[in-house]
């Protein structure tokens, strides 16, 4: 019995590594028997990263490891190898494309404890830095399938995937039955189904590759299930099969810690993408980001925040979450004790001065509290956030303006 990791066997398209393991596993030699699947999502600015950046692993279990082996050996040369080096033509991500470099890791027993998961979802690694496979085939795509095999699973989710006949990969209409995925979407458990502001689908993806859906629930139970409905479905197209995937989606396993600041400026950029300078780092809401944007326009001098997200360079913080801790006071130019009038700076430090009757004081300001509230979380709209973004509701934070 042991694991094999998979990864970086897709071009751009999102999603295909996941066919590359469903495509090995129909191959296998009747003998084994096929255990868990996992689907991990890895750090998203990853040097070499695939679009979706998900490797894949699987339980296997054989009496005959050296069959496996010779199997695994010939399926690499035959199947994967040749991927080595491609790069997707299509280019309709508008990304720079780097060459595919998939990999491939055999372990007979599962590592010891070890840190290399967490690693690999929160900064770069290197292949040297993981737990040694008992064998492994290629390159780059070797450090994603380790992650794929050593994840400890402290938060799981489930997403079941079905992959379209190969004659329909070519085209970007998929057809899932519109009533099957109104019932999956009410079915308790279920999560990231369909936008809940305009109902449009979010299990499908856009580009032309091999999955037809990918739904996502919280147990293995119900995510079973809701891929019944949805493939058995008159008016879903036919499928080659689906199989689920144990993931680290919605898991937050990519955030180490939050960030605090205090506001020193707000940018507004093109389409409202937002820069907050704070007195350590830039912090960015981008223009997708909705209530992340809204309140990040909202700042003022003064303020002080709180962001969960990573850090794309050293000094810029992308905000996956977000939220005011007190709001600066509000200022404002004291008034005339005798005749009312509002009193006027007479420069920097030099006191205020009331315009009608002459009246000096050093008292410039006077400052109010904000009656704003503060203190609740905001995050992305659904289709915004990361795969790795655990939603807001699932945490026991503060959400709502009291
Ligand atoms: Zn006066």
């Amino acid at each position: 019995m042991g694991w094999l990791g998979l990864d970086d066997t897709d071009t751009v398209k999102d999603g295909c590594t996941t066919f590359s393991l469903h495509h090995l596993l129909i191959h296998l030699p009747s003998s084994v028997e096929v255990g868990e699947l996992r689907l991990v999502r890895l750090w998203p600015f990853a040097h070499n990263r695939t679009r979706g950046n998900a490797a894949v692993a699987v339980e296997i279990k054989t009496e005959d490891e050296n069959e496996l082996m010779n199997f695994l050996s010939t399926y690499w040369e035959q199947t994967l190898q040749p991927l080595v080096g491609k790069i997707d033509q299509s280019n309709d991500h508008g990304r720079q494309q780097t060459p595919t470099d998939p990999g491939m890791v055999w372990y007979s027993s599962l590592p010891e404890k070890s840190n290399f998961y967490l690693d690999a979802v929160q900064r770069e690694v290197t292949f040297d830095q993981a737990p040694k496979p008992t064998r492994s085939w290629g390159g780059g795509g070797r450090i994603g399938a380790i992650a794929a095999v050593v994840w400890p699973k402290t938060n799981i989710t489930w997403e079941a995937i079905a992959w379209r006949m190969e004659e329909r990969w070519k085209t970007t209409e998929r057809k899932v039955c519109v009533q099957a995925l109104t019932t999956v979407s009410g079915m308790d458990g279920m999560f990231l189904t369909r936008d809940p502001r305009s109902q449009r689908s979010l299990i499908s993806p856009r580009g032309t590759c091999p999955v037809l859906f990918g739904v996502r629930g919280r147990t293995p139970e119900i995510t079973l299930e809701a891929a019944k409905v949805l493939v058995e479905a008159n008016d879903t197209e036919g499928v080659l099969g689906w199989r689920m995937f144990a993931t680290n989606q919605a898991s937050d396993d990519h955030l180490k810690q939050s960030y605090i600041g205090t506001v020193e400026s707000v940018e507004i950029l093109t389409r409202g993408t937002t820069v907050i300078t704070t007195e350590h780092h830039q912090w960015l809401a981008f223009a997708e980001s909705g209530d992340v944007k809204l309140m990040a326009q909202g700042l003022v001098l003064g303020d002080r925040i709180e962001a969960f997200g990573l850090f794309a360079d050293a000094n810029v913080l992308h905000i996956e979450k977000l939220r005011t801790i007190k709001k600066a006071p509000i200022r404002s130019r004291p008034t005339c004790p005798t005749c009312q009038r509002t009193l006027k700076s007479m420069g920097q430090n030099q006191g205020v001065r009331c315009p009608v009757c002459k009246h000096r004081q050093t008292q410039e300001w006077i400052e109010k509290e904000h009656d704003e509230p503060v203190g609740f979380w905001v995050q992305p709209p659904a289709d915004a956030r990361r795969h790795l973004a655990r939603p807001l509701e699932w945490l026991d934070w503060p959400n709502e303006a009291t």
